[in-house]
């Protein structure tokens, strides 16, 4: 049984242990839906009745306000439950954390205790034909009439379409283009089913999700009032980011619980499969494919629950909830595929639970912001974070008579910001890092001067042809470096050279 992690507080524990009993009192029921490709109907009523689908709703409206912590233990254990796990996600994050951040009073106690009780299911409508990882691209419209609004347009790959009764969508309130680029055109509004308009378009005949609805939704001039909106006009943008850290992770914890039961079954299985008369676990290759899974099921599991704890310490993880989100759909993948390849013929038959973690995982690195999106999300917030961006300049160390990182001024500080002066910082360069270019503060630091001053040399050089300098996309100066002739007057040419003590002299020409 995987553990619990200790700083989990006695409810996350009991609810732990609560749901991993519902699963397995209700694994069988779950396989029956999944073989007759029905809508479990009659479990979701059950985890609704377990309190479930509040896990991260504040008691005062119902919930068992356990965090995002308690969410991922009940998210990872109904995933076991595969159709149950996706729409028990999508239903119970819906509209939550934008609702207890942006609703107002009277739309919390009006929405909460609905998405708490699970009586009714909650999709979440973002994608639209032409906004995918491009999620500020609606075309769905809201336009004021009185004190309702008009919608218009549609809504894809929408999970728990058709089955929902709620529908926490995003429209376009502005066409203004300034508006457009701050994001300020979006609004985000609930929208009930059964309002005349409102209807089902499609169900997506997926490569996974076997008993999940996931499809199109069409708005033909559908009346909602404005109590229906959720959060300022144009605010919709930061509505949609203020949940999906939480979602991301909840999205990805959903695949965790059934690393634990494909890793059962590998066991149970090889140690039963007899080749050249040896149990196929005996076999090194199969044991190193196990402990592989065992180790990303580990990992994965840590990860997200380190990440649960920051989003319950008040943090916002971004980069955290993309490498959740991104971790735990790829290892999903790799572990299916493993899984399989252990497995042999078998694993490609549907008779064993290997096949359809493949299929999900291969959902799992599309929906809510794909692979490369997360990417982008981790390397765009890492590039702006101080502890990433130390300063790592090397510098010529006469003692070692080597280029070494170093604090220590350098030894043109003070001298004065002329021509030759800085030509020679820029060449000197060149001894220490020869492929690299040196950004203007990088000269500053080791010469000194005012920022227009260097600026104006610069190009001083760069005219006679001394130095290059790469400008960035507005024209500005963004890096130089000096030319050959640049080096050649900065330095007689030994000055560059550099051997080491076992090259013999007759040997240098
Ligand atoms: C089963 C399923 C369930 C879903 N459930 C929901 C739901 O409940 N609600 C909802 O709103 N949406 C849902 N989605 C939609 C999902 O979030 C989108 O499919 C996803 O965001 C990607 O959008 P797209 O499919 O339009 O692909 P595209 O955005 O067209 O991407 C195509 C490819 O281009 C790459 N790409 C795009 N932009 C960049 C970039 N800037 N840099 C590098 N690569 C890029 C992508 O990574 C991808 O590989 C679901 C999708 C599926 C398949």
């Amino acid at each position: 049984m995987s553990e619990e992690f200790f700083w989990w507080n006695d409810e996350q524990k009991a609810i732990y242990k609560d749901v991993r009993q519902f699963v397995e009192d209700n694994f069988e029921e779950a396989e029956e839906y999944f073989w007759n490709t029905k809508f479990p109907w009659p479990l979701v009523k059950k985890v609704a009745k377990k309190g479930y689908f509040g896990v991260g709703v504040p008691k005062e409206y119902g919930g068992l306000e356990l965090g995002a912590t308690g969410s991922c233990i009940v998210a990872a254990q109904l995933g076991r439950l595969y159709a149950v796990g996706h729409v028990f996600t999508v239903s119970m994050l819906a509209g939550l954390e934008q609702l207890l951040r942006f609703g107002t009073d009277e739309q919390r106690e009006s929405w909460l205790p609905k998405i708490a009780s699970g009586e009714e299911l909650g999709a979440l409508c973002i994608t639209e034909p032409f906004a995918g990882s491009d999620a500020a691209n609606v075309f769905t419209s809201a336009i004021k009439d009185g004190d309702e609004w008009i919608l218009n347009g549609k809504k894809r790959f929408i999970t728990g379409a058709g089955v929902s009764d709620r529908y926490f969508i995003y429209a376009k309130t502005s066409d203004d283009k300034a508006l457009r680029k701050q994001y300020g055109h979006i609004t985000s509004f609930m929208v009930e089913k059964g309002r005349p308009g409102f209807s089902l378009e499609k169900i997506n005949p997926l490569i996974g999700f076997d008993n999940v609805p996931n499809g199109y939704i069409d708005f033909d001039h559908v009346r909602i009032p404005d109590v229906n909106r959720i959060g300022a006009v144009g605010n919709g943008w930061n509505v949609m980011m203020a949940g999906l850290n939480f979602e991301r992770l909840i999205g990805a914890a959903v695949f965790s619980g059934l690393f634990e039961d494909v890793i059962n079954l590998l066991f149970h299985f090889t140690k039963r499969r007899v080749q050249f008369r040896r149990t196929t676990n005996q076999f090194p290759g199969i044991q190193e494919k196990i402990a592989e899974i065992i180790t990303k099921a580990k990992v994965s599991r840590l990860f997200s629950y380190h990440c649960a704890k920051l989003i319950d310490n008040g943090g916002e993880p971004m980069v955290e909830a993309s490498i959740a989100k991104m971790i735990n759909t790829e290892y999903a993948r790799d572990i299916g595929l493993k899984a399989i390849q252990v497995l042999g013929g078998d694993g490609l038959t549907k008779f064993l639970p290997a096949e359809r973690i493949l299929r999900e995982a291969k959902i799992g690195e599309i929906v809510a912001g794909t692979t490369e999106v997360q990417k982008m999300i981790i390397y765009r917030f890492c590039a702006m974070l101080p502890s990433y961006n130390k300063p790592m300049r090397l510098k010529w160390n006469d003692k070692v008579n080597a280029p070494i990182i170093s604090k220590k001024e350098s030894q043109f500080k003070g001298m004065d910001i002329t021509e030759e002066n800085v030509l020679k910082v820029i060449s000197h360069d060149y001894k220490v890092n020869p492929g690299l270019y040196m950004t203007p503060d990088d000269v500053r630091e080791d010469i000194g001067g005012g920022r227009s001053e260097l600026r104006k040399i610069f190009e001083q050089l760069e005219e006679q042809k001394l130095i290059v300098i790469h400008r960035d996309r507005s024209g500005k100066t963004a890096l130089v470096k000096a030319t050959y002739e640049g080096l050649q007057k900065a330095f007689p040419k030994e000055y560059y050279q550099w051997f080491p003590a076992w090259y013999e002299n007759a040997d240098k020409f």
